[in-house]
């Protein structure tokens, strides 16, 4: 990554007022989470069944058990800390630059470091609602609840408010989004495959100046890109 790419990146900052976020697993990596598709990430891990059966809402419903042994042990995160890309884009909205941070991420780092206008299309693992009366839990609810975390008042089974294969997204959080990125001068695609609809279709809306796409393993957008940089996106945002 050389530094005509960064100050190329620098100046069309500089050059923008409203800048929207587009990120998936990768923005994460650096904060010890694993994402889906590296070499270390999950796929590459040998489980009973892929990660992607597993969190299904099928797999889900018939065996929520095995279901919860794997989002417990691979996918709640609760000590995990943002790292200089959460924080500088979180910076860059305080100084009113950029105008949403749109993520297919359930890990909330987003939000622990501050940013506000943030769009979990897959939603959140720090919300939880019980199945039968609603009631709401917290993520230290269910990391320390044993198997499949119950609720305290009538016993139904408690389900994360995130989005399972099979399951629909948000409505209001797609319009907004679309909404975003629609009148978006800048579009900064950071550390996600795209390989995962409707989510990357939602990059169809862009229509403004510069396209940045910053991931270590090339995308489908890179042809299209104004700024490429492959590399790992904390780096890159520590160095704006
Ligand atoms: P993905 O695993 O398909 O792709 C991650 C991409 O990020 C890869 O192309 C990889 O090369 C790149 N990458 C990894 N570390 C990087 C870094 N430090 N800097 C730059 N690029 C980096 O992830 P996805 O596209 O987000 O799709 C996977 C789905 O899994 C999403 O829907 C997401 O909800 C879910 N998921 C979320 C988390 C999380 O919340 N942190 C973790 C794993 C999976």
């Amino acid at each position: 990554m050389d530094n005509g790419i960064i100050e190329k990146f620098k100046n069309a900052i500089d050059e923008c007022s409203y800048i929207v976020f587009f990120g998936g697993a990768g923005v994460s990596t650096e904060s010890g989470i694993p994402d889906f598709r590296s070499t270390d990430g999950l796929y590459s891990q040998k489980y009973k069944y892929p990660p992607e059966t597993i969190v299904s809402h099928t797999f889900y419903t018939q065996k929520t058990e095995e279901f919860y042994e794997f989002y417990k042990d691979k996918m709640l995160f609760p000590d995990a800390e943002p790292n200089a890309a959460h924080r500088k884009l979180a910076e860059l909205e305080k100084e009113g630059k950029l105008k949403a941070v749109v993520t297919q991420n359930i890990d909330g780092l987003h939000q622990k470091a501050g940013s506000k206008e943030v769009l979990e299309l897959h939603g959140g693992v720090s919300r939880n609602y019980c199945t039968k009366c609603h009631k709401f839990f917290d993520l230290d609810y269910v990391v320390k609840s044993d198997g499949v975390p119950k609720c305290d008042q009538c016993g139904g089974i408690i389900k994360p408010d995130v989005v399972l294969y099979e399951e629909g997204l948000d409505s209001s959080v797609i319009s907004r989004t679309i909404d975003h990125i629609a009148h978006a001068d800048m579009l900064i695609i950071g550390g996600t495959s795209l390989i995962v609809y409707p989510a990357a279709g939602l990059i169809d809306y862009f229509n403004g100046k510069y396209l940045v796409v910053i991931n270590m393993a090339p995308t489908p957008r890179d042809k299209q890109a104004d700024i490429l940089i492959n590399g790992k996106i904390g780096e890159v945002f520590s160095r704006l």
